[in-house]
């Protein structure tokens, strides 16, 4: 399991200084989670202004 952000990404950055284990990275047009570094520990989810990243 990981989580996974979606589409209503507006490639703000907040999310990515929140992961404890830098799953996190920009995309080309949104940012992007590493599923194989993600613990699902939900720090991004908590930060996400647009609430763009769920649990898969
Ligand atoms: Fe990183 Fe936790 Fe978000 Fe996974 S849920 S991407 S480990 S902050």
């Amino acid at each position: 399991m990981a989580h996974v952000i979606n589409d209503e990404c507006i490639s703000c950055g907040s999310c990515e200084m929140e992961c404890p284990v830098e799953a996190i990275s920009e995309g080309d047009d949104k940012y992007m989670i590493d599923p194989d570094l993600c613990t699902d520990c939900g720090a991004c989810a908590d930060v996400c202004a647009v609430d763009a990243i769920h649990p898969e």
